[in-house]
């Protein structure tokens, strides 16, 4: 193979074996989300202020912090809905997230899951996940039939993750509340999104369907970078392995759900009242 003229460091190569679509995706240092010296203010109050935060390729991180830390800000300005007044927001090592619309972020592969569950209650949940497919891609008519047998098992495949096969043909209203939340999650799947954010996806929930809804979004990482915005410590608990405490719009800490757990301005801050 001919080398390109950059030099590649042993990690890149590592990325060529591997079934990462592009190299060029993940920087040098692992991390697939790179936001630095963030800030956003609405009428003078800083939502977010110089808030440093990356995500590693493959990582699950979970982000707790009080109501009005920032959380939601955060995803909006990953995702191009809110443009920050300062700092830099990079998809790896090429794309800078501040100079592509939400449409371009999307299709560059960051999915967002907000807390309701926003499936067609009149579709069937096989017709949703084909419906999100082909929101996601411009197919070429000549090129239809062939992609609609790998269209069909990228659906199967998708079933299966979210384990819903057994529903595949019952209108998405008659779902329960936990088995929606799964389709969407589903439905995000389908576009093929290398970063997830999931805003909250346990409010709601039976405990059965919290403890599934943590098996399938441990599931996720690994071959996608999930970040999980939960209120439900014991959720946290049971997926998180890194967790980010957003307070006052920057990082209070950050650290292993014990260590996190043990240090006193969380407690005071976050997990005093949300321990209770
Ligand atoms: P969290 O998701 O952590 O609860 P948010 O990101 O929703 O917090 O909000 C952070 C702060 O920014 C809050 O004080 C909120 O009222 C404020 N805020 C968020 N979005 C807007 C907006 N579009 N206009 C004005 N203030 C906003
Ligand atoms: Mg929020």
């Amino acid at each position: 193979m001919a080398l390109p003229r950059r030099t590649y460091g042993p990690k890149d190569w590592l990325q060529w074996l591997s079934p990462v679509p592009n190299p060029d995706l993940v920087t040098r240092s692992g991390a697939l989300l790179y936001m630095e010296d963030v800030t956003v203010s609405f009428d003078g109050f800083k939502a977010i202020d110089k808030l440093n935060f990356y995500v590693d390729d493959g990582e699950l991180r979970c982000v707790i912090g009080p109501n009005g830390a920032g959380k939601s800000t955060m995803m909006d300005i990953i995702t191009g809905k809110t443009r920050p007044d300062k700092g830099s927001v990079f998809y790896g090592q090429r794309l800078d997230l501040l100079k592509m619309s939400e449409p371009e972020i999307a299709q560059a592969g960051i999915g967002r899951k907000f807390q309701k569950p926003s499936v067609f209650e009149t579709q069937s949940v096989f017709h949703n996940l084909e419906l999100a497919m082909a929101g996601s891609k411009k197919v070429l008519p000549t090129l239809k039939a062939k992609l609609k047998g790998e269209d069909r098992d990228r659906i199967s495949e998708v079933l299966e993750i979210i384990g819903l096969e057994e529903e595949c043909w019952r209108d998405a209203g008659s779902l329960s509340h936990g088995q929606k939340q799964w389709l969407e999650i589903g439905m995000l799947l389908m576009q093929r999104p290398k970063l997830l954010l999931i805003d909250e996806p346990v409010a709601g929930m039976t405990h059965q369907e919290m403890n599934r809804t943590g098996e399938l979004v441990t599931s996720l990482a690994g071959k996608h970078s999930v970040v999980v915005v939960e209120h439900d410590m014991d959720f946290v608990r049971s997926i998180a392995r890194k967790v980010t405490v957003l307070h006052q719009g920057s990082v209070l800490a950050e650290g292993t759900m014990d260590q996190i757990q043990h240090d006193p301005r969380v407690v005071e801050v976050y997990l005093g009242e949300a321990a209770c």
